[in-house]
């Protein structure tokens, strides 16, 4: 930020910062330089060099890091899913979802939103933008939803519809 501070003209620093834009998108295009057309080689390294069109370098992506964590699907006998609504703050905060464990590098089994006869389900995996994630999915089903005081019970084609992608993904693996 210095050194751009250092660069910016003064004067009309609106239409330094345009002329710049308009000669990125129109001459210093990336990978295919149009350097005889350029009002910069003089001043320009990547001109020097020989081998203008190797810049911008690419930087090689930091790898995400993985999380894991356990999604419950309950279906009850009336055609509806158990949801819960997720905290004001964080990742997806606010909404509906799955209720899950927590999500940690280190595998967390977590409590199911209440005893039943559990089956693995297999797993789902979901790329958010810090984070990849591994979600396993166990799956049962309920007689009755009562005493479910925190569990929010809804059809089934409406938390498919409405759900966040990474749930929606979880319910489908646990339907199936
Ligand atoms: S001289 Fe430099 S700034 Fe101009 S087009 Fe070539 S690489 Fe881009």
């Amino acid at each position: 930020k210095r050194r751009a501070g250092s660069l910016v003209a003064d004067e009309r620093p609106g239409d330094w910062a345009q002329a710049l834009m308009d000669l990125g998108a129109t001459v210093c295009r990336s990978g295919q330089p149009l350097c005889q057309r350029c009002p910069l080689t003089e001043w320009c390294a990547g001109f020097r060099s020989g081998r203008p069109e190797r810049y911008p370098l690419k930087t090689k992506k930091a790898e995400r890091p993985r999380r894991r964590g356990v999604a419950w699907v309950l279906r009850d006998d009336q055609g509806r899913v158990a949801l819960v609504r997720r905290p004001g703050k964080g990742l997806l905060g606010g909404m509906l979802g799955l209720p899950t464990s927590d999500w940690s590098s280190v595998p967390a089994e977590g409590a199911p939103p209440r005893p039943a006869d559990w089956r693995d389900a297999g797993a789902v995996e979901h790329v958010f933008t810090h984070f990849a994630l591994t979600l396993e999915i166990r799956a049962a089903e309920a007689s009755s939803a009562e005493g479910d005081g925190d569990l929010v019970w809804t059809p089934v084609e409406e938390a498919l519809a409405s759900l966040p992608t990474v749930f929606r993904k979880a319910l489908e693996r646990g339907l199936a």
